[in-house]
């Protein structure tokens, strides 16, 4: 009887060899080890052996009952991690995944093209309040109230003497009161009018630009802009300058590019007329100068503003300025 229990366990031992997968291995468990087993039955027959050999006799099938039992267990630990590789094997060829990455608002990627351009020219950035008092929109830019130039500009008030600025120009007149010429400066940032249609929308982006020195002439004013839109277009991108109207630049010029889309032939963005309008200049109304407190003798100087809406949309072909503003990801993915 004691070769019988070495005989069992290597019975089991060899068909558990044989196990593919976990059902095979509890099968086999349970034939030796469950209430019926061969095991469990060799064990209640122990009773009926001789009184001598049932200690030893005992002892030895309880120690191999124990030890199928650790072996049915490892081959089931064995079989679950093997499963666990064949679908969870790290493939360490594969590429991994890109997570997504955020970008540039296209109106902030032409502001920064526009800055970057006018810092490369030695022109620092002055950034300032969207609330701004009436002193600083208007009266220092030589408009006085009831003056007609205030009807170009739609104005929010907020109250009698504060407005949401109308332009960035405040900012011109808040660095010379702080700074003796020579003044290069450009300001970016946001503007409200309260006028909105398919080409104007109540909040729009602006980035306008002053230079003051001695003996600034127009031809600096043209050279400076000229190459601005030679590096904002294209190097061929032929321009003019086109008389006009502003109360705190004189004389005043708009820059007009040659229509990028028909090349100067006419089409419907340039309303047939072969040219864009992009900026508005000119220099610097020596009221604005005298607000300041600057030697009009001395010193001269020239402004300019643009819409960087109005750039992006001639940059990009874009005939609809709400689309900048509908965060549509779609459109907006594509710059
Ligand atoms: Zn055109």
């Amino acid at each position: 009887m004691e070769k019988n229990i070495e005989n069992i366990k290597a019975e089991a031992l060899a068909e558990l060899q044989d196990a593919l997968d976990p059902d095979g291995v509890k099968s086999i468990s349970v034939r030796y080890l469950g209430r019926k087993g061969i095991i469990t039955r060799y064990l209640r027959n122990i009773s009926n052996l001789p009184a001598a050999e049932r200690p030893f006799a005992g002892k030895r099938a309880n120690e191999v009952k124990n030890e199928l039992d650790a072996a049915f267990k490892d081959a089931l630990g064995k079989l679950a991690s093997d499963a666990r590789g064949t679908d969870e094997r790290i493939d360490v060829s594969l590429p991994g995944r890109t997570p997504p990455r955020g970008f540039l608002h296209p109106l902030t990627q032409i502001t920064r093209d526009i800055c970057d351009i006018f810092t490369r020219m030695g022109f620092n950035i002055a950034e300032g309040p969207e609330v701004e008092s009436d002193y600083y929109n208007f009266e220092a830019l030589n408009i006085p109230k009831n003056h007609p130039a205030r009807d170009m500009q739609d104005t929010f008030y907020v109250s009698d003497a504060i407005v949401l600025r109308t332009q960035t120009s405040p900012m011109q007149v808040r660095t010379m009161e702080k700074q003796k010429p020579p003044v290069r400066i450009i300001s970016p940032g946001k503007v409200y009018r309260c006028d909105s249609d398919l080409t104007h929308t109540p909040m729009f982006s602006q980035v306008e630009g002053l230079l003051v020195d001695e003996n600034v002439s127009f031809g600096d004013l043209k050279g400076t802009l000229t190459a601005f839109v030679h590096q904002m277009f294209d190097a061929k991108t032929a321009l003019r300058f086109r008389p006009s109207f502003f109360p705190f630049t004189e004389p005043s010029a708009e820059v007009d590019i040659l229509c990028v889309m028909c090349r100067g032939k006419g089409c419907r963005v340039c309303s047939q007329t072969g040219w864009l309008e992009v900026l508005g200049s000119g220099m610097v109304h020596p009221a604005v100068f005298e607000n300041v407190g600057y030697d009009t003798r001395r010193y001269s100087g020239f402004a300019f503003g643009m819409g960087v809406e109005r750039i992006a949309m001639l940059k990009y072909g874009i005939d609809d300025l709400r689309k900048f503003f509908d965060n549509d990801f779609r459109f907006l993915r594509q710059f």
